[in-house]
């Protein structure tokens, strides 16, 4: 690997004129643990803050098999036929587990992947959901400072990580299947929850009148959740990744979107509103990373650690005297 670095003025020159050698390189000083490079990438997104912002920025979710990547390939083409450039980011929490990344697979996305207007980046590594999203974050902004004016995010279906993408998109697509039931997806209500639309994928050959069906269920089902805030009802379409049907429908009602909540002032206040959390959350999380790799922490927590598990001391006045020696620690530099 490359480890040689190129200075700050050259990495943001680089990302606003849309090299996209620069761009990748920017993203793996981003995905960097090294705390030298931690330095360089925080200038170099501060540097490039001004020119982001400007993309649509979309998350896309749904089970193994439900036809993500297929999906991605035929809509991400669909879009970058209409003029636009796409990124596409994965987020994916079981990588540490699988040793890859959802997006390394070199056959997913193919024609997507050799297109010059779409730049494909698979998921970083990391072992926790918070270091994972702060990465994805900033590789979004950086996407959006190289010229990309639509993102997706992409995550498997299998929990907290759907809700951490939900605190970075405009809007939040779900995949799902006909005839599969809601435990077979794996799919929890929350998710349903949180989702702007609903796609029901592989709707094909024999498959479209339950594909119909299906769609008449959910769009019942997501009547009874209360109107979001922002005044959108979460929509059902139907589509064949495969077929490449029902696509153009998906992209007009993700513009039509756009639209209404440019217009109620609820794009802004959404953007306003995630910046406070990522804020919060990174925040969380530099103190949990700080506090775990203390030393008289890590030395204090060993010792203490039987005795809160037989429950001879309780965990939470062990936890609140490990925090005073951590914070003492810092006192005493
Ligand atoms: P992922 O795991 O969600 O990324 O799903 P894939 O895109 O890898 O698709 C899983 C399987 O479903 C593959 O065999 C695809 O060819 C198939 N598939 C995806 N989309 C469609 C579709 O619209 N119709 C049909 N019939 N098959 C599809």
């Amino acid at each position: 690997k490359n480890r040689t670095r190129l200075s700050v003025p050259e990495y943001v020159a680089g990302v606003l004129s849309g090299n996209r050698m620069v761009l990748s390189r920017a993203i793996t000083l981003v995905e960097s643990t090294l705390s030298s490079d931690q330095d360089l990438a925080e200038q170099v997104v501060n540097g490039i803050m001004g020119a982001t912002g400007k993309a649509i920025r979309i998350g896309i979710t749904g089970v193994p098999g439900v036809g993500k990547s297929t999906f991605i390939e035929s809509f991400g083409q669909l879009i970058v036929q209409k003029g636009h450039r796409l990124a596409v980011l994965a987020v994916d929490p079981s990588s540490q587990r699988t040793k890859g990344s959802i997006l390394g697979d070199k056959t997913r996305m193919e024609t997507l992947a050799s297109d010059q207007r779409a730049y494909i980046r698979p998921s970083p590594a990391g072992s926790t959901l918070g270091g994972v999203g702060a990465k994805t974050r900033e590789a979004m902004l950086l996407c959006e400072a190289a010229g990309f004016d639509v993102i997706f995010i992409e995550t498997v279906g299998v929990g907290q990580s759907e809700v951490m993408v939900k605190g970075m998109v405009d809007f939040f697509l779900l995949l799902m299947l006909a005839g599969a039931g809601d435990e077979l997806q794996g799919i929890k209500k929350g998710i349903i929850e949180i989702a702007d639309a609903i796609a029901i994928n592989k709707a094909d050959g024999d498959n479209i009148s339950m594909a119909h069906k299906a769609k008449r269920e959910y769009s019942n089902a997501l009547h009874l959740f209360p109107l979001n805030k922002n005044g959108w009802m979460p929509q059902v379409k139907i589509c064949s990744a495969v077929d490449k049907t029902g696509l153009d429908e998906i992209w007009d009602m993700i513009l039509s979107f756009k639209e209404k909540m440019e217009d109620n002032g609820s794009f802004a206040e959404n953007r306003s509103d995630q910046r406070i959390t990522w804020l919060h959350e990174h925040i969380a999380y530099l103190l949990e990373h700080r506090f775990y790799n203390n030393s008289t922490v890590k030395k204090s927590l060993s010792e203490h650690l039987s005795d809160v598990r037989s429950g001879n001391l309780s965990s939470i006045s062990v936890a609140r005297s490990l925090v005073d020696v951590f914070i003492k620690d810092i006192e005493n530099g």
